[in-house]
């Protein structure tokens, strides 16, 4: 068997003192991920990870796509491994690449060699494979300027790979390797989003989800527990807190100025987030929160919301538009599911004209008639943990 995956390195390699610990990680990420595709020996040598199956007819394909979802790697390559001499490399680009050469009327041959013992040069390697490959295929000519096809050969330590092209990785840095963080998950576009974005930065997420039953349903919980399945391939297994939020809404509702009602929420939001991350160890608070996209995200509603904490709170989507942040959504594969219509607790006893520029003084008058201690520790007793798969 000599099919085998390369994931190339993205930023881990510009780390200094702490690559160690990153590519440690992205290792340990990649082995898990794999061993639900099938027995993988993965291993890393000169800024790849290698992923080589150790049975017959394992799922390369399954491996493939589920490399692709693994934050740290710029590029995963699917390569024929095989002996370093240009007769061997030769005739497995001949094999392993003639549905490419059948398709194209140009090719050139492109050579690495890091193994700098190796006694031919790169170029060497290039012109003797490109001739003997030229000679195979004599309706394929040879343009080294603008080829149709770039056969791209890798001359390592302990073998050579052939390739053709390389398919984009997913970026990033490994996940875990920069903490972990809570990420707020509604049922929305936005914040599957904003959480495979911190989640592409290398942190390890705690999502949390505000439930307000029985105004919002369990179709409604449902479809949360759903998006988070949907970004385990990205952001590994997590464990979704859900926290009861009825009590808090309804209090909020009895007892504060209706045009306070959103921005007193979000900052109930925030503190019962930060009690979370603490209890886990987590260093930020991540929002789905865009700049300007409704009246709870103004620069001063942020402001406000953001008061009661200490951590930092992070807005991977605050300088993006609508149109840009639905794309993402669409290629990390939670759009459908975010557009299916049950409500979020964000549009229940939603005011009728909510303050866009709340002053922080006006909001803790608001707020005063509120036990906020008291109701913060009843939400966090009442927190149903579902872990996802
Ligand atoms: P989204 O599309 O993510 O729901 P949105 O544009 O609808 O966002 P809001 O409803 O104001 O905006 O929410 C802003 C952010 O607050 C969300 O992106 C999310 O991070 C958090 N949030 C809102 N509702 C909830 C909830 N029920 N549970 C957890 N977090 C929430
Ligand atoms: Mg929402």
């Amino acid at each position: 068997m000599n099919d085998i995956l390369l994931l190339k390195q993205g930023e881990i390699v510009l780390k200094g003192l702490n690559r160690r610990i990153f590519e440690e990680k992205l290792i340990a990420n990649v082995r898990r991920r794999m061993a639900r595709v099938g027995q993988f020996r993965v291993y890393a040598a000169q800024s790849t990870v290698y992923v080589e199956p150790l049975e017959e007819g394992a799922d390369m394909d399954a491996a493939f796509e589920a490399a692709k979802q693994i934050f740290g790697c710029v590029a995963v390559v699917r390569a024929a491994a095989c002996e370093k001499t240009p007769q061997a490399i030769f005739e497995t680009a001949r094999d392993y690449l003639s549905q490419e050469f059948s398709r194209v009327r140009s090719f050139k041959v492109e050579s690495k060699r890091s193994d700098k013992t190796y006694p031919m040069t790169s170029i060497q390697v290039s012109q003797e494979v490109g001739g003997l490959l030229s000679d195979a295929f004599p309706d394929v000519a040879v343009d080294v300027h603008d080829p149709e096809l770039t056969v791209h050969v890798e001359i390592r330590e302990n073998a050579a790979y052939v390739h053709s092209v390389p398919a984009l990785g997913a970026g990033g840095l490994p996940v875990g390797s920069c903490g972990a963080a809570v990420s707020l998950l509604s049922g929305g576009i936005d914040s599957p989003v904003s959480t495979w974005m911190a989640a592409k930065r290398g942190v390890h997420i705690v999502p949390v989800h505000f439930f307000s039953f029985p105004y919002t349903s369990q179709l409604a919980k449902d479809k949360v527990v759903e998006l988070a399945r949907l970004l385990v391939p990205w952001c590994g297994r997590m464990t979704l807190e859900v926290v009861p939020f009825t009590h808090i809404q309804e209090e909020i509702r009895d007892k504060c100025p209706e045009e306070y009602f959103t921005v007193i929420m979000r900052r109930f939001m925030t503190r019962i987030a930060e009690r979370i991350a603490l209890a886990h160890d987590c260093g930020a608070i991540v929002t789905g929160e865009s700049l300007g996209q409704v009246a709870s995200q103004t620069m001063s509603a942020l402001g406000v919301t953001q008061e009661p904490v200490k951590l930092p709170v992070l807005r991977p989507l605050v300088c993006m538009d609508k149109r840009e942040i639905v794309e993402i959504a669409r290629n990390i594969g939670t759009f459908e599911t975010s557009i299916l219509p049950y409500e979020d607790c964000c549009t229940v006893f939603t005011p009728r004209h909510p303050r866009t520029k709340p002053r922080l003084q006006e909001v803790l008058e608001a707020e005063a008639p509120l036990d906020t201690q008291a109701l913060v520790s009843e939400a966090l007793q009442g927190i149903e943990r579902i872990p996802i798969r």
